[in-house]
């Protein structure tokens, strides 16, 4: 039987995930339950189908509902047509492609099997990650990952459970381990006013992180993106009063981080 993945999108074409133009395959499925998160739609692991109501006309009554298929099962051989569509752009800008999530480790046959043939094609490769996943799978993994694109969200350890469902022990343990073993990896700390923006929380990040070799930080301020989906998935949204940080408070904590000798980048 063909080996199959669940994906929730493909975006081509991608500009901020990696270097040069990329591909970038978004699996479904993630083991943690970040407040902030703007991909609720990649929480579940299976394809879910869900109804949207479309208002027409003047009267407030006159709607219809719309079914809306989010996720689908993709063949490694799919998957691979897809990305090699684009090979060339790759070839001229340095790019490749970049397997992104939902968490892509929590389907890692898959996911191991797309790394190797990416590498038979000469393709950079890129895993976004949060590095919620066993150590073994992720040691297997890394064999065929260039760059690491792995999140950091918050150091302490109850906070973390708190905001996101899970231990950061492993996930800790695991960025400590490529690093190690010399992977190339960038962090990329998602700024979320009230939960990890304190002086508190980025000076544990900071002492943290100031004992690994990796290649830079990235800043991702918190933003409204994903609100309209928690709507659709008729899911709570705990992030409604929450503002995105300003600009000044980004400075600041960007200040801070390099004060532990990072070099760091605010993305937009
Ligand atoms: S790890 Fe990423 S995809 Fe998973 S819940 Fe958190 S923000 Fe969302």
């Amino acid at each position: 039987m063909a080996l199959k993945g669940v994906i929730f999108d493909i975006k081509k074409f991608a500009v901020h995930d990696g270097p040069g133009i990329r591909t970038t395959i978004f699996f479904k499925g993630c083991p943690m339950d970040c407040w902030w998160c703007h991909n609720p739609e990649s929480h579940s692991t299976e394809p879910e189908t869900i109804t949207r109501e479309i208002f027409t006309g003047t009267s407030s009554k006159a709607c219809y509902e719309r079914k809306e298929l989010i996720g689908k099962e993709i063949t490694l051989e799919e998957a691979m047509d897809e990305i090699l569509k684009d090979q060339v752009f790759y070839e001229i800008s340095n790019g490749g492609v970049t397997f992104s999530g939902g968490e892509p480790l929590l389907q890692s046959e898959f996911l191991l099997a797309i790394l190797k043939k990416s590498k038979e094609n000469n393709l950079h490769t890129t895993l976004d990650t949060s590095g919620c996943a066993s150590s073994n799978i992720l040691k297997k993994i890394s064999n065929f990952v260039d760059l690491f694109l792995y999140d950091m969200k918050l150091v302490d350890e109850e906070k973390h459970k708190k905001y996101t469902g899970k231990s950061n022990n492993t996930i800790k343990q695991n960025l400590e381990m490529l690093t190690k073993a010399g992977q190339q990896v960038i962090i990329r700390i998602p700024i979320i006013p009230t939960i990890n923006d304190s002086l508190d929380d980025v000076k544990q990040i900071g002492e943290f992180l100031s004992k690994l070799k990796i290649i830079r930080v990235e800043l991702l301020p918190f933003h409204k993106i994903g609100e309209d989906k928690y709507k659709k998935l008729n899911k709570i949204n705990r992030m409604k009063d929450i503002r995105k940080p300003t600009k000044e408070h980004m400075r600041t904590i960007k200040e801070r981080l390099e004060k532990y000798g990072l070099l760091v980048k605010i993305e937009e």
